[in-house]
């Protein structure tokens, strides 16, 4: 029986998986001030309440994890820095455990069950609240040598002095740009009124200067980010998630354009992207198959 968890910083959510399907699923809310040993014992209690004694947990975690399961860094979650995440749920629950950074277990529930089967080499861009990438190279998966692999968010876009900050510490990142705080800004500085990106994806849909105006500066970075990966590991696709994703038709001239400036051979450029059908459940899909791995 595999169990995955997916915890975005906010919620934890877990499901009994069979195939690309969840059996049973069961999520709560976790509270901004929720100590680690706390939030492990509540994804704990909630892995128990599936009433399913596993096989093995993985579980994906909102930040860079090792290959031994211990915590980088949680941005959203300070104290979880150097937590052994892997070991301290393997002690609650009794089973084997793998963790892994949310995008890259997305793109491997991408690899088994949605494009990755027609594409060998793809990289998973997840656009909400911030941007995460997952590679799969020759269908395997690339979480990187320490855990850092296919971070396309902190590609730096904007290489000028005064770029705005990113919560990495560095200036000019992709996610400053592309994730949800810089696209609303965007959306705002066009007039647009709206606190989620559901609202800017209605009113490009409406066909509103604002929303439009915002889809298309997230055309030109995104784009620039993508055409530096595509010089570098020459893709088969790209595939993209996250709430803005659906909105890809309406930002698909800008975003190839960007790629056509961008890239220094032509072929490089016609990349398919796509858009993932996995759905929201995707990372818990993905971490329960980590154990298979
Ligand atoms: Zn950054």
């Amino acid at each position: 029986m595999l169990i995955g968890v997916d915890f975005t910083g906010a919620t934890l959510a877990a499901g009994v998986v069979d195939g690309s399907r969840l059996l049973r699923s069961a999520s709560l809310d976790v509270p901004g001030s929720a100590a680690p040993g706390d939030i492990l014992d509540a994804l704990a209690q909630l892995v128990r309440s599936l009433g399913e004694v596993p096989d093995a947990v993985g579980v994906a975690i909102p930040g860079q994890v090792n290959p031994e399961g211990r915590c980088w860094r949680l941005p959203n979650a300070p104290t979880f820095e150097g937590v052994p995440i892997a070991e301290e749920i393997g002690l609650r629950l009794g089973c084997p455990v793998a963790v892994e950074n949310r995008a890259t277990a997305a793109a491997l529930a991408e690899r088994l069950f949605g494009h990755g089967r027609a594409y060998p080499s793809f990289l998973l861009i997840t656009l909400g609240t911030g941007v995460g990438g997952g590679l799969v190279i020759g269908h395997q998966l690339y979480p990187g040598a320490n855990g850092f692999g296919a971070e396309i968010g902190h590609l730096c876009v904007d290489a000028s002095s005064d770029a705005p900050a990113c919560a990495c510490g560095r200036r000019g990142c992709l996610e400053v740009f592309a994730g949800a705080r810089g696209v609303l800004k965007k959306f705002s500085e066009h007039g647009g009124l709206g606190l989620r990106l559901s609202q800017v994806a209605n009113s490009a849909r409406r066909g509103e200067t604002a929303g439009l105006l915002t889809l298309e500066a997230l055309a030109r970075v995104l784009g620039r980010a993508i055409a530096s990966i595509q010089n570098l590991v020459d893709l088969n696709a790209v595939v993209l998630a996250g709430p803005l994703s659906g909105t890809y038709d309406l930002f698909e001239v800008g975003l190839r354009a960007e790629l056509r400036v961008g890239t220094f051979a032509p072929l490089l450029a016609e990349v398919p992207v796509v858009v993932s059908n996995l759905g929201e459940s995707s990372s818990i899909v993905g971490a329960a198959y980590l154990a298979t791995l």
